[in-house]
Formats: structure tokens, C-alpha cells, sequence
């Protein structure tokens, strides 16, 4: 059996949804099916949430634009003596949607649940409309309820997959009597049962998890681009897109801002060793990419890709030369906060150490270190911490890199001679991934820059 993922743009036109249900019929296999909710609906809901929370009216608006969408596409779609409760089941989710929001809109606040409810209705609409296509033109069709079936857990205050009872869901759930079964991406449920979600970008991670509780043959996520790219296309005119990638360098790039993968998507395949397709609902005959254990030795390069939205903070002062036990107290204080740390370099001379995070983490990370060391600062043996914003990170990836000399080297000259300065660099000792820091209004240059030298020259 195979699992197919299709992301938002794949499910907002009458004739992608038809390219995917030709996709379907393209095989015997037992399908799953997991979608996205159409495109920028999740945005559409996170604003809404956001309006409400802010005690501004017009999220009705927000709602209104959503319910016509989908009617819309129903009407697109399926002719109207087959829509059967169709419309009325996205009416009723609206309605309920509707009904959250007014909560919010009253209390002036978004709490994480709320949001989790607001933003899950995408998923649900969009799988509703596809299942009732599919049935009427793919014959025997069953749905999965992912709302039901994958379960998270609260770590640190962030959700994540209970992959056992999830697998476990999985297997009591899915029924061979099926051609094909729909099961909705992205949504979930705690262990405790209120609605959480897998996070932005999640619905690849769901196809994930079903692949990997199945023991699938293969994972097809379809996008709209031909694979992975050498960069990300939208920013690099000249990439494109790469025959084969394993799954480390996968992982790294999806780590390092290369959307078109979810991360977490990736360690579930790589377990089980499922090999997963990169596809373009667009144009299906496309090759794509194939991730597999097994890397394309002929490059050591395969991509670039950048992340934005970076801070740095230097922790450094007098006391921290030769002490041990600091860094073990400053990972510890952050961790305990739910702070992610993305790079970590310290110099020999041992009197600083900088770390790059998420900007959107900087004020807690800055208060958790201070507070912890709030006694060496007083006694100035350690400086309070602060954070820079505006950097942005650039990966180089590839397996190959560990067995060649040099490129750093002509990574760092074809950045100098295009003006961009180099804040940090860290290389994983994997050596699979060599990341720089740089200004985050350099960032699209220097991807440029770098992916003119390596691949382009
Ligand atoms: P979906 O809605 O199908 O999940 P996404 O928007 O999440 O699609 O991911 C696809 C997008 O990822 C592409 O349109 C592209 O702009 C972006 N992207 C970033 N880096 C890469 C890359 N290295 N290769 C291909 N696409 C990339
Ligand atoms: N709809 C969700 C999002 O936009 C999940 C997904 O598309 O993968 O983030
Ligand atoms: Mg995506």
C-alpha cells in the first residue's frame, strides 16, 4: 500500500483535484490520501483567531470568505444532485467555527486550545469535499478521522506525537476492504482529548505517520514543484530540481528552512526505511525527487536553503574560562524555558559562547539566562545577555562534503566578494551541513551568491 500527501495548492482548483484523482487511478495499490485544507485557509483562520482576540468584528468577514470558498469549489467540483449534505456539513463547521470565535471575540483572548480548534476546520472541510469527490469518481472510498487517530502529547508546552497509541490508531483503523481512504493532514488530539494540530506545515508529517504505522511501500508528497531544488525555487531563478537526496539531507534542509518538507515527516520513513517521493501535482509526469537511505555520490553539494527570522545571543564574561558546568547550566535554562537552540559556537578562548535561536524565542531565552545567572552578573563575572535580531541562517547540505577540501573556502570568498559579512558559521560533525549567519537582508544574495559558485559557474 502507498500513502500520497497533496498540500494546499493542490486542493484549491477544479483541475488539480481531477490531476489527483487521475494520480489515484494510476495504480491497484490500497491509497491513502491525506490533504492539506485549501490554500491559505490556515491563514485565513489565524487571522481570524487574531481579529477576535483583538475584539475586531470583521473575522466574521474572515468567516464569511471562507464558508463562499468552499461552497464554491463544492459547486466547481460536484454537480449539484450529487453534493448530497455537502454543503451543509461546511455550514455546520462554520457555524461551530463561528461560535469559538465569538468566544474569543468576548474575551479578548486566544488561547492555545481555541487556536487549535479555530485552525483545525480547514483540514476538516477540504478532506470532507475531497472524500465525496473521490467517492463519486474513484468508487470504493473510506475516510480515516486523524482528529481521532493521532494522538499528542504535551512536552514543554509544545505538542508532540505519541507515536505508539498513534501507530496503534493506525493499524485498528485503517481497513483493507478500502480502494482508497482519506484521512485529513495536520489535526490531531491530545492524550487527554481536546484538539491540537501537528503544526504549520504538519499534513506532510500525518502522511507520515500513517506511512510508517503501515508498513507503506512508498510516501508521495505532492506540491507544487518538481522535487527538492537545489534552492528554493521561489528565491534562486536558476535551481532546480535534484533526482535523489537521502533522507539526512532531507532532514537537514527541511531543519534549515527548505518548506517544502515538514521535518518531522522525515524520521518516521527514515525507521522504516519507506521511500518517499517529492511530486508536482502540477505536472505529475515530472520525475521528482526520491529520498531513500542512499545519496547521488557524484555531488558533494546538493542544496542551499535559508532561514529567517534569526537572533543571536552572546553569553560570554570572564567567568566563564575554565569553569566547568556553565554551558550545562546555560542549555539547561533554556531547555527547561522550551527554547530550541539552531547553532552553538564557542570560541577557543572560552569567553563567550553564541547561540542562534528563533527570534520569536529571543525575550524568553534572554530572561532565562539572566535570571539564571543573575549571581555572576551581580558579581560581573558573567555580562547580561542580549539579543540580535535580523540575521537569518544559510545551509550548505550534502553527504559528500565530509570526504572534500575547500568548500568552505570557496564559500567564503564567493560571499566576500559580493560584500556579504559572516557572523557565524557552525559545521555539524556529521559534516553534513555547514550553516552561516549572516544579515538577513544579505540572506537572498548570499543564496544567489553560493548557488551561482557551486552550481551555476
Ligand atoms: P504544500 O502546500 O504542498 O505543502 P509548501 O508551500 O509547504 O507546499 O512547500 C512547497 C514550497 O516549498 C515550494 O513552493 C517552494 O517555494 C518551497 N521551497 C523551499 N525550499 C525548497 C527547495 N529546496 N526545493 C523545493 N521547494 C522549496
Ligand atoms: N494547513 C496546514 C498549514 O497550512 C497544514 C499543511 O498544509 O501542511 O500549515
Ligand atoms: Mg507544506
Amino acid at each position: 500500500m502507498k500513502v500520497l500527501k497533496f498540500g494546499g495548492t493542490s486542493v484549491s482548483s477544479v483541475e488539480t483535484v481531477q490531476n489527483i484523482s487521475n494520480i489515484l487511478k494510476k495504480t491497484n495499490e490500497k491509497q491513502i490520501i491525506v490533504c492539506s485544507a485549501l490554500s491559505k485557509v490556515t491563514n485565513m483562520l489565524t487571522e481570524a483567531a487574531e481579529k477576535a482576540a483583538k475584539a475586531d468584528i470583521s473575522y466574521k468577514e474572515i468567516c464569511n470568505q471562507i464558508e463562499k470558498r468552499h461552497h464554491d469549489f463544492i459547486d466547481q467540483l460536484i454537480n449539484k444532485d450529487q453534493q448530497g449534505d455537502l454543503k451543509s456539513i461546511i455550514h455546520n463547521h462554520i457555524s461551530s467555527l463561528e461560535k469559538v470565535l465569538e468566544a474569543i471575540y468576548f474575551l479578548n483572548e486566544l488561547s492555545t486550545r481555541a487556536y487549535y480548534i479555530i485552525v483545525s476546520f480547514g483540514e476538516k472541510m477540504s478532506n470532507a469535499i475531497i472524500y465525496r469527490y473521490l467517492s463519486i469518481h474513484n468508487g470504493n472510498v473510506g475516510y480515516l478521522d486523524s482528529s481521532q487517530i493521532i494522538i499528542t502529547r504535551t512536552v514543554n508546552g509544545k505538542e508532540h506525537v505519541n507515536r505508539s497509541v498513534t501507530y496503534k490508531n493506525i493499524q485498528d483503523n485503517w481497513n483493507d476492504k478500502y480502494d482508497i481512504m482519506v484521512a485529513p493532514g495536520f489535526i490531531s488530539k491530545s492524550e487527554n482529548g481536546y484538539a491540537t494540530t501537528l503544526g504549520r506545515g504538519g499534513s506532510d508529517y500525518t502522511a507520515a505517520l500513517y506511512a510508517a504505522a503501515l508498513d507503506a511501500d512508498s510516501l508521495e508528497i505532492w506540491t507544487d514543484v518538481s522535487g527538492i531544488y537545489t534552492a528554493d525555487p521561489r528565491k534562486v531563478k536558476n535551481s532546480y530540481p535534484l533526482p535523489r537526496v537521502s533522507y539526512k539531507e532531507a532532514l537537514e534542509l527541511s531543519n534549515f528552512g527548505a518548506k517544502v518538507i515538514y521535518a518531522p515527516t522525515i524520521q518516521p520513513v527514515l525507521e522504516k526505511n519507506i521511500p518517499m517521493k517529492i511530486l508536482n501535482t502540477f505536472r505529475p509526469d515530472d520525475e521528482g525527487t526520491l529520498v531513500t537511505n542512499e545519496t547521488d555520490e557524484s555531488k558533494t553539494i546538493k542544496a542551499f536553503s535559508t532561514m529567517d527570522n534569526i537572533a543571536m545571543l552572546t553569553f560570554s564574561g570572564t567567568g566563564l574560562v575554565g569553569t566547568t558546568g556553565i554551558a550545562g547550566r546555560l542549555f539547561g535554562a533554556l531547555s527547561k524555558n522550551g527554547v530550541n537552540i539552531i547553532i552553538i559556537s564557542q570560541a577557543s578562548s572560552e569567553m563567550s559562547i553564541c547561540l542562534v535561536i528563533d527570534s520569536k524565542d529571543a525575550n524568553k531565552a534572554v530572561e532565562a539566562i539572566n535570571q539564571e545567572f543573575d549571581f555572576e552578573i551581580r558579581k560581573c563575572t558573567v555580562n547580561k545577555t542580549i539579543a540580535e535580531t535580523g540575521y537569518s541562517v544559510l545551509a550548505m547540505v550534502g553527504e559528500g562534503m565530509k570526504n572534500a577540501a575547500g568548500l568552505t573556502g570557496k564559500a567564503f570568498t564567493a560571499l566576500g566578494s559580493n560584500d556579504v559579512n559572516i557572523h557565524v558559521i557552525a559545521q555539524g560533525s556529521s559534516e553534513l551541513n555547514v550553516s552561516i549567519v549572516i544579515k538577513s537582508e544579505d540572506a537572498e544574495k548570499a543564496l544567489n551568491v553560493l548557488h551561482q559558485a557551486f552550481f551555476n559557474a
